[in-house]
């Protein structure tokens, strides 16, 4: 006890007070007691003092009853107590030990000896209480870390507990946990506590120059009292004023040594105790399995995430990360933006120099991904040669910088084939802002996806805003849709009916398909130079009215509702509304509006019935209906040709014009005729 012991004596009788104060003053001549005249004033001396023991006088008790004893010691519940009595009120001292005093002494001749011989086997008993309080709060400090570890599955947070469990029950300054790659010899990770993790490197454990090499290659516990004196010391002399005495344990992992969970300067000027060291093992012994597991945890986490060719994250943590931005954005009304990216020509670079290649071709492009962004940005392994970007906090002007300096550098990049040929590369990219472009997950994704389209049309090898492509300038815009319409250049149309196809995976390329049959129908057909020309224009245009559908009907993910369908069914009536201005196209509308009307009477939008319908709204509605037979859909494969014409046949005379029907199977299983093997490639 380095302070000068505070004693409190409860006594009336000033003549026994100093003979007190006399004996107490013979046993520690520093000691100071604080005297109060009777129980209530010593309670308030209580409430505003800490004692070290209470001397209290049994005439007191006597005269306030034992009650005064059981509020002084509830308190100072710590405070040990020794009544001083008369031979006289020996049972009342007798009573008093029973409610938890500690001692008494009979106030006689060796009052003074009796006392010094309470007094100190009180505070010895204190000591030893205390030392046994010490004890056990630290097996249950250590209890808990033990226990806290089993719980825990990230590497860091059990290493957290770690280093700060072990400096608390070693009552040390700081602590450090290294994890040593044994081949390398290299720390692969660390964590302190109470000391910089830069400076800690410097106690490097591997380099024979580091104090720290001592502790790693005796693969043994190693305590170092006195570094100065230390042959190594002095190869670090930027570390001595952070290490001033170092206690290091070595980490088993998987079986083997591979790292080291040190301790550095006890408080309090102590040395290391053996307590410390069987601490520090214990929690060693520990560390390595709580580590181990939390590895494996961490592992299978990442390979659950991860696509395994790239290592870029797999197309159901997109999802998932998708969903946790949009929360975010929506939150916080931050943008953010989504590139969908898409290999071009990817099918000749496997055609041409094998999968293998085309493999790598994916890994260093996944590669070239990974360095160019920052790390708040996510990219991940959409499907097959499909890329996706998530940009956090990034409106689509910033977007277009990255998106172009990833082209450029995919671009740029050279892979080296099997032959020792050098392979280039190009990406087509499409761009798309949450929530400014779409503010729905399944259309964010639809949205990129078009605009990625429009960099297919546009050529490849470039980028596109879905803000800007064709189809949305139309959509906010149908006056924009005429000059389109004007323009002489079939190219323009074709764009433009391929970017609305887009708008669903399943309707991508559609209208090119119908084309290529129309237009060898119309020959087969005999039609004249006007109504091929109809029929070729409606065949390209006959979706335009998709351009107000929200993408989400066109997913194909869910069956509709009534309302949803009369949506869709809509299209015929809003395509000729956004053509019938221009004069060009007059002799197309009846096609268009047509389309989708039956020959039993029962289809859309008129229920006009046989003859009724346009001749030329009859054969696109055989043919648009084929081409969609053997297209995929969400909610079936596609069908052979031979079931697509067992189908047509089926609905021959209800959906479709027999006739028509049956001029269509005649050329499509028209051995000679170029499109009898062609089927169609696009989905
Ligand atoms: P486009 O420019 O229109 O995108 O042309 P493309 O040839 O890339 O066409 P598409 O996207 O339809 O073709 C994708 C091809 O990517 C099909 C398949 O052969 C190839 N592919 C998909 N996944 C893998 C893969 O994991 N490894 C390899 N080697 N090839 C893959
Ligand atoms: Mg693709
Ligand atoms: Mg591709």
């Amino acid at each position: 006890m380095n302070e000068a012991v505070q004693i409190l004596l409860i006594e009336d009788d000033m003549d026994q007070v100093k003979c007190t104060v006399d004996a107490v003053r013979a046993w520690k001549s520093d000691a100071l007691v604080h005297e109060a005249p009777n129980g209530p004033v010593a309670l308030v001396q209580l409430g505003h003092e800490q004692f070290d023991l209470i001397l209290l006088a049994d005439n007191l008790l006597a005269m306030e009853g034992i009650e005064v004893l059981k509020a002084i010691q509830s308190r100072a519940k710590a405070t040990p107590v020794i009544i001083l009595t008369d031979q006289a009120r020996m049972t009342l001292s007798v009573e008093a030990m029973k409610q938890g005093a500690q001692d008494f002494i009979i106030k006689n001749a060796d009052y003074g000896d009796l006392l010094n011989l309470s007094v100190e086997k009180v505070f010895e008993h204190k000591q030893l209480q205390m030392d046994l309080d010490e004890a056990s709060a630290r097996t249950r400090h250590l209890y808990e870390v033990l226990l806290s570890l089993t719980q825990e599955r990230k590497v860091d947070v059990v290493v957290e507990r770690l280093v700060q469990g072990a400096s608390a029950l070693t009552l040390t300054e700081k602590s450090l946990i290294l994890l040593i790659d044994p081949e390398q010899s290299d720390v692969i990770y660390s964590k302190s506590y109470g000391i910089d993790i830069d400076d800690a490197a410097f106690l490097g454990p591997v380099e024979s120059t580091g104090l720290l090499s001592l502790a790693y290659t005796a693969e043994q516990p190693v305590v170092i009292e006195d570094p100065p004196q230390h042959r190594l010391w002095e190869k670090t002399p930027w570390m001595h004023h952070i290490l001033q005495q170092l206690l290091a344990v070595p980490l088993v992992l998987g079986g083997r040594i591979e790292g080291l969970f040190c301790v550095l300067n006890k408080k309090n000027a102590e040395v290391f105790s053996s307590e410390d060291l069987n601490v520090l093992s214990t929690l060693a012994l520990h560390a390595g399995t709580a580590i181990d597991n939390a590895r494996f945890v961490e592992k299978m986490e990442k390979q659950a995430i991860t696509d395994s060719l790239t290592d870029l994250l797999n197309h159901m943590e997109f999802q998932q990360r998708l969903n946790e931005e949009i929360e975010r954005s929506r939150r916080y009304g931050k943008s953010f933006t989504l590139l969908m990216l898409d290999l071009d020509h990817f099918k000749e670079v496997n055609d041409t120099y094998g999968h293998p290649v085309g493999d790598k071709v994916l890994i260093e492009t996944a590669k070239t991904l990974k360095t160019l962004l920052r790390s708040v940005d996510l990219a991940f392994r959409y499907g097959g040669e499909e890329f996706a970007v998530l940009l956090p906090e990034t409106e689509v002007q910033g977007a277009r910088i990255i998106a172009d300096r990833i082209r450029q550098e995919i671009a740029e990049q050279s892979i080296l084939t099997q032959t020792g040929e050098t392979l280039h590369i190009t990406v087509s990219i499409g761009i798309s802002e949450f929530p400014q472009d779409a503010d729905q997950r399944e259309d964010l994704i639809s949205t990129a996806d078009q605009a990625l389209f429009a960099s297919k049309r546009n050529g490849r090898n470039c980028l596109s805003l879905y803000r800007e492509a064709l189809k949305t300038v139309i959509e906010n815009d149908p006056i924009n849709l005429e000059d389109y319409l004007l323009d002489p250049e079939m190219k323009t149309l074709l764009d433009l009916a391929a970017i609305i196809d887009a708008k669903s995976p399943y309707t991508k390329g559609h209208t090119e398909g119908v084309l290529k049959y129309t237009m060898h129908f119309s020959e087969a057909l005999n039609l004249d130079e006007g109504q091929k020309k109809s029929l070729e224009f409606a065949s390209l245009l006959h979706n335009i009215g998709m351009v107000s559908v929200p993408t989400r009907l066109l997913s194909g993910d869910r069956p509709l509702s009534l309302e949803e369908q009369k949506i869709i069914q809509a299209h015929p009536i809003l395509g000729q509304m956004l053509i019938q201005k221009s004069s060009r196209f007059e002799s197309v509308l009846p096609a268009i509006l047509y389309h989708h009307e039956r020959y039993d009477g029962h289809g859309y939008p008129n229920g006009l019935e046989g003859e009724e319908i346009p001749y030329l709204a009859r054969v696109l509605s055989v043919v648009d209906s084929f081409y969609a037979m053997i297209s995929v859909r969400a909610y079936r494969p596609k069908m052979t040709k031979k079931d697509a014409i067992a189908e047509l046949r089926a609905n021959s005379g209800s959906q479709f014009d027999p006739t028509i029907v049956e001029a269509f199977i005649q050329l499509i299983e028209g051995q000679a005729h170029p499109l009898a093997e062609k089927v169609p490639t696009s989905i």
